[in-house]
């Protein structure tokens, strides 16, 4: 295929509808006939990038493999494609201007007035068209955050109109909206979707299909109609119903013919209908298994399932593939205490402590991460989950009293965690952690070489302090060894303690690396442990 076909979503009526899981979705089938597929995501917020937001604001802070802090809707388009996304499929309002703003400040403007339209505007689609070509995919589906309508995602749908004009057929939108059912008067009503095409429509934006999302399935009349007010073809009004599980998403929209009729509209060939077997047997697990494995993350943001949506993903394809539904319990790590540890742990499988920033419900993790060595439970350390790990052995089996990171207390007596050497002069907070992918060394004859089953693996990661080397020795003579380790600065990646069943932690965060097709081997191992004890 010579040409990138250029695929936007945008959402209306009310936010959180899913825009990410059907752009995810529509890409999961183009993927599956064969075609080259990337997702990106425009942000309408001002923050150059989500690396800085509390996870309250948007949920969990994504990484990808080139270090961007990046939206959690990437996260999806890696779990559903199982492909790596980079910098340039999450861009935000405050990266275009301040890109904008650096070339008026280099004068690449000439002397020009630098306005929305044109120079905010050309931004944006010089970052859309980035993706395309260049990087030789087939289709480039962009995700428009935020709701039509919104005073801050204009210059965006300005951006999809001037681009529908140039690109003609190589472009195509898909709009989603909500049909809500009021209860009241029993019945479903299309009237908001009306008016969020006429407002997509009076920005210059006819889509050529749309998604309804709805609870319950809609009889053929309600798309009709919808297609007759909208000026849509009947064929192209795609419900997306309420399912058990988001990954049954790509089968609903297929089910509909979603991907052959957008192949149709932008004058490609249609093609076999791709069986999608993988997919469908890891849905099959999904719905089928009976026994459950139960597993407790102990962190503090438990009102949030947002803040920890990788992990969450993880933990669900590896208890899929060993046939389990996944029972999660979300610990407060502020509730639990010396007196009600047991009453909250006992019961579980495996426990996964979780990673996080600042003093709130440290101390919680610590008393969690004492009760899971002493019973020997699987327990699982994801960054600052393996700090605490960490912290907690220092102090209870090595007798460094008040030992610390020194994120927590920074006159501690024992800097076990310390912060890294080039973290120390930073000025600027946004992007400058330790991001991305970095390699990691395994020693042979660990639990963690036993499941890489390599010498070398690829981990990402998003950090500040470190494991303090001074006191290695020290560890290692009592117990707890360091078994990851990168190999250009001697960082200690992966810690465990070899005479218990399965106690890891490690610096980095493996669940930004598990999708779908490709379960992160950590995960999978650790589900393993919980299920056999
Ligand atoms: N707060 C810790 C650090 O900056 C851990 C970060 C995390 O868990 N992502 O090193």
């Amino acid at each position: 295929m010579s040409e990138t076909k250029y695929i936007f979503v945008t959402g209306g009526v009310v936010s959180s509808l899913g825009k990410g899981i059907v752009a995810a979705s529509l890409g999961k089938l183009l993927q599956a006939r064969g075609y080259k597929v990337t997702i990106q995501k425009f942000d309408p917020y001002i923050n150059v990038d989500p690396g800085t937001l509390n996870p309250y604001e948007h949920g969990e802070c994504y990484v990808t493999m080139d270090g961007h802090e990046a939206d959690l809707d990437l996260g999806h388009y890696e779990r559903f494609l199982n492909v790596p996304t980079t910098k340039a499929n999450n861009i935000t309002t405050g990266r275009i201007y301040q890109s904008v703003i650096n070339k008026e400040r280099r004068g690449d403007y000439l002397g020009k007035t630098v306005q929305v339209v044109p120079h905010i505007t050309d931004e944006i689609k010089r970052n859309i068209m980035l993706l395309g070509t260049k990087s030789n995919f087939d289709f480039v589906i962009t995700e428009i955050g935020g709701t039509v309508g919104d005073i801050e995602s204009l210059p965006y749908i300005e951006s999809v109109r001037q681009l529908r004009w140039e690109l003609g057929k190589n472009c195509l939108c898909v709009h989603l909206t909500y049909v809500p059912y009021v209860a009241a008067a029993k019945e479903v009503k299309t009237k908001p979707t009306q008016h969020s095409v006429k407002a997509l429509q009076e920005m210059g934006v006819q889509p050529e299909i749309l998604v309804l999302r709805t609870e319950r399935e809609l009889e053929k009349s309600i798309c009709k109609k919808v297609a007759l007010f909208c000026n849509v073809e009947e064929d192209a009004v795609i419900q997306s119903y309420d399912v058990k599980s988001i990954f049954e998403v790509p089968i609903v929209l297929a089910k509909q013919k979603m991907d052959e009729i957008i192949l149709r509209k932008m004058g490609m060939q249609v093609g076999k209908e791709p069986e999608m077997t993988d997919w469908k047997e890891f849905l099959n697990r999904m719905s089928t298994a009976e026994k459950s494995v139960k597993i407790a993350l102990v962190g503090k943001y438990v009102e949030l399932p947002d803040a920890y949506k990788s992990i969450n993903e993880s933990l669900l394809q590896a208890a899929t593939y060993h046939y389990r539904k996944l029972d999660l319990n979300f610990i407060h790590s502020e509730k639990i205490n010396d007196e009600n540890v047991a009453e909250q742990l006992s019961s579980m499988d495996g426990i996964v402590i979780a990673p996080g920033f600042g003093q709130r419900g440290i101390e919680g993790k610590f008393v969690a991460i004492k009760y899971a060595r002493e019973n020997n439970k699987p327990t699982f350390g994801i960054c600052l989950g393996m700090q605490c790990m960490v912290i907690e052995y220092a102090r209870n089996v090595l007798g460094l009293q008040d030992a610390n990171s020194t994120e927590m207390d920074s006159k501690t007596p024992h800097k076990v965690i310390d912060l890294m050497e080039e973290q120390k002069n930073l000025v600027n907070m946004g992007g400058s952690m330790r991001l991305g992918a970095y390699d990691c060394k395994i020693l042979k004859g660990s639990l963690a070489f036993k499941i890489y089953g390599k010498e070398l693996v690829q981990e990402r990661h998003r950090h500040r302090y470190e494991f303090n080397n001074e006191y290695k020795t020290q560890f290692e003579e009592n117990g707890m060894k360091c078994t990851g380790i990168n190999p250009e600065t001697g960082l200690v990646e992966v810690i465990e303690i070899p005479k218990l069943k399965w106690f890891l932690g490690v610096q980095f965060h493996p669940e930004y690396n598990s999708t779908v097709v490709n379960p992160n081997p950590l995960f999978m191992s650790f589900v393993e442990a919980a299920i056999n004890t």
